[in-house]
């Protein structure tokens, strides 16, 4: 089921070729195969076989902030004692940045989404193959080191609606939403500015830009496709709301 795959390429840059690996992984089979995978292609494998146990290796007291024992978490989500998202949300919250990649038995794009939303930065359905794994793991190790190591913006949050600005993504009630670009500046703006109120002249400017030549319909006609797409019941608007003879303003 879980078939072991040479990925080594010795023409590609060291970024994701090396790195502290912590799996945490209760079932047996499957953490055995990860550490003997994973030590082969040449990482630094720690596992925990729970939540707790992995919390007590990462929270280490003589780390600073932020800092981690580790380059990269391999997480399961079902697990004793802590389970896979309690332990992303705890050390997101304590700033710890270290990629995480979670395993899963679900595959609803609903655990997917929850997964990403409290800090993940990847996911991976079982069974998977450990060649995708491996790819998987080098490409997060990559982006995290040709970042510098720069935590990401925080997601921003109003009532329901969390925007990643880093990644251009917006999660509605929970569901990934594809906005279009100037759906989404808007969005960003307002949800940027939460007490604000703009008028349509300013959306325009900041939005579409001062160099921007037509008519100020313009952000009504949008306002309309960005209130279709988040709000429950776009005629009585509860994000979005109209402030009349001033603009727009977040609800
Ligand atoms: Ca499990």
């Amino acid at each position: 089921m879980y078939s072991i795959e040479s990925t080594k390429n010795p023409s590609l840059p060291d970024l994701g070729q090396t790195g502290r690996i912590l799996v945490v992984e209760d079932e047996d089979l499957i953490r055995d195969m990860l550490v003997l995978a994973l030590t082969e292609e040449g990482f630094e494998v720690t596992s925990a076989t729970d939540g707790r146990q992995a919390l007590n290796l990462l929270c280490n007291p003589e780390l600073r902030q932020g800092e981690s024992p580790f380059d990269l978490i391999v997480l399961d989500l079902m697990l004793p004692q802590v389970n896979g998202l309690d332990l992303c949300r705890l050390l997101r919250h304590q700033g710890n940045h270290v990629p995480i990649l979670i395993l899963s038995a679900k595959g609803s794009e609903t655990d997917r989404v929850l997964g990403l939303e409290v800090g993940a930065d990847d996911y991976l359905t079982k069974p998977f193959s450990m060649r995708e794994l491996i790819a998987r793991c080098r490409a997060l190790l990559r982006r995290h080191r040709l970042n510098g190591y720069s935590p990401p913006s925080p997601a921003l949050q109003f009532k329901d609606i969390c925007l990643y600005p880093q990644e251009c993504r917006v999660v509605v009630r929970g569901e990934e939403m594809v906005l279009s670009p100037k759906e989404y500046k808007l969005l960003e703006l307002f949800m940027s500015h939460p007490r604000r109120v703009w008028s349509r002249d300013q959306l325009l400017d900041r939005v579409w830009g001062s160099d921007f030549v037509g008519d100020s319909k313009t952000v009504d006609v949008h306002i309309r496709w960005l209130r279709e797409k988040i709000e429950r019941d776009p005629s009585q608007p509860e994000y979005v709301i109209t402030v009349r003879g001033f603009g727009y303003r977040l609800g």
